[in-house]
């Protein structure tokens, strides 16, 4: 099952994840031409093999270790994730749709500072 990006990613997308992923699955890298577009980064599904160095490198704690440990309020962002695996354009325009969708209908989420956000999931 693989780990989840979510919403504290979005105004943080420092990339140190993408840096101790063993497996190169988180995207757009900073050298992807993508990168400078996409409001956050996902983890492509099926490549990634659950190893969870990702989670401790994040410094905004943006990343669950599952579908069922992702809050129901991110699981948009799970589609996000998977979708943007795909790789074309379309896809990225998706994955993209998606993020914004989810930034317009949670203002109570978006307005907590992203260091703070993941611990305030629970509260929403
Ligand atoms: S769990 Fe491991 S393989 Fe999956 S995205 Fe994180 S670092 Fe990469
Ligand atoms: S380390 Fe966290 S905030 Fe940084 S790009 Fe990865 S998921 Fe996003």
């Amino acid at each position: 099952m693989p780990f989840i990006i979510t919403d504290p990613c979005i105004e943080t997308k420092d990339s140190a994840c993408v840096d101790v992923c063993p497996v190169d699955c988180i995207h757009p890298r900073k050298d992807e031409a993508e990168f400078a577009q996409a409001t956050m980064l996902y983890i492509h599904p099926e490549e990634c093999i659950d190893c969870g160095a990702c989670v401790p490198a994040c410094p905004v704690a943006a990343i669950y270790e599952s579908v069922d440990a992702t809050p129901s309020h991110q699981k948009d962002l799970v589609e996000a994730n998977a979708i943007y695996r795909l790789g074309d354009a379309d896809a990225m325009a998706k994955a993209e749709e998606i993020v914004q969708a989810h930034i317009a209908s949670h203002p109570d989420i978006m307005a907590v500072p992203a260091a703070e956000r993941q611990a305030a999931h629970a509260r929403f």
